[in-house]
């Protein structure tokens, strides 16, 4: 152990911190490891120094440190760019599917789970900032995406999640953390089958304290957990 564990203590002070600030409580915001490019040896660190789940991207990534036991002992959430032929590695897998941005995707995900008895739990991506490169729905298809999904009986919708774009001033993002917080009310009054929204996914290393000023209820954490990733395959 070591620098993993300081730096996980670290994260939750400054969570501690930006709860209360926002009149909340820190027990109420999960702390997701943002696993990717870190070995299975450092991703357990995490899972021992107490995060509350870990994120992973990538789907081989996700099996190869599975096969390693790497999450063991915390849940596992996906998190990347999902095609639906790779699904079927997944559920069973992982406790929630964050990224999920398509009726298709729903419907491939919900059969497997059928296929296995089992209901996946999934959050819907919105594409907050209107990037064209980035995955996730607009905010005006959301009701639709979310009407449609609630029809299927092997998942259930649990919350939002979103990646807002990347700007040079992490306060920047309030203003899309500030429009998530707004999507997610509206969409929490609304009342479908199969979809209970309590879970508001967002914030980063550089913003997390922006996000949780604005609601978030789950923050994703990579470098500031397991300091600058290296980028070398
Ligand atoms: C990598 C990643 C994160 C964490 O990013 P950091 O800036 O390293 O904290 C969070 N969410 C997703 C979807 C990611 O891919």
């Amino acid at each position: 152990m070591g620098l993993i564990e300081d730096n996980v203590r670290a994260v939750r002070e400054k969570i501690a911190r930006a709860a209360e600030k926002a009149g909340r409580e820190a027990s109420e915001i999960a702390l997701v490891a943002a696993t990717k490019m870190n070995s299975a040896e450092r991703v357990h660190e995490a899972v021992l120094a107490g995060v509350d789940a870990c994120g992973e991207n990538r789907v081989q990534e996700l099996l190869e440190k599975y096969e390693l036991s790497a999450y063991e002992g915390a849940p596992l959430h996906f998190i990347g760019t999902l095609q639906k032929n790779k699904v079927k590695y997944l559920v069973g897998k992982v406790s929630l599917i964050q990224s999920v941005d398509s009726a298709e995707l729903c419907a491939a995900i919900s059969r497997k789970a059928e296929s296995l008895g089992l209901v996946q739990d999934i959050l819907v991506e919105v594409n907050i900032g209107r990037e064209e490169a980035k995955g996730g729905v607009y905010p005006e298809a959301l009701e639709e995406l979310l009407g449609q999904v609630s029809e299927l009986r092997g998942v259930h919708v649990r919350g939002l999640m979103a990646i807002p774009p990347n700007v040079e001033l992490d306060e920047k993002n309030f203003v899309y953390f500030t429009k998530m917080r707004n999507l997610f009310v509206d969409i929490r009054s609304k009342k479908y089958d199969n979809i209970n929204i309590d879970i508001l996914s967002m914030g980063m290393s550089g913003d997390f304290e922006y996000a949780i000023a604005e609601g978030s209820n789950m923050v994703r954490v990579g470098s500031a957990i397991f300091g600058e990733r290296v980028y070398t395959k």
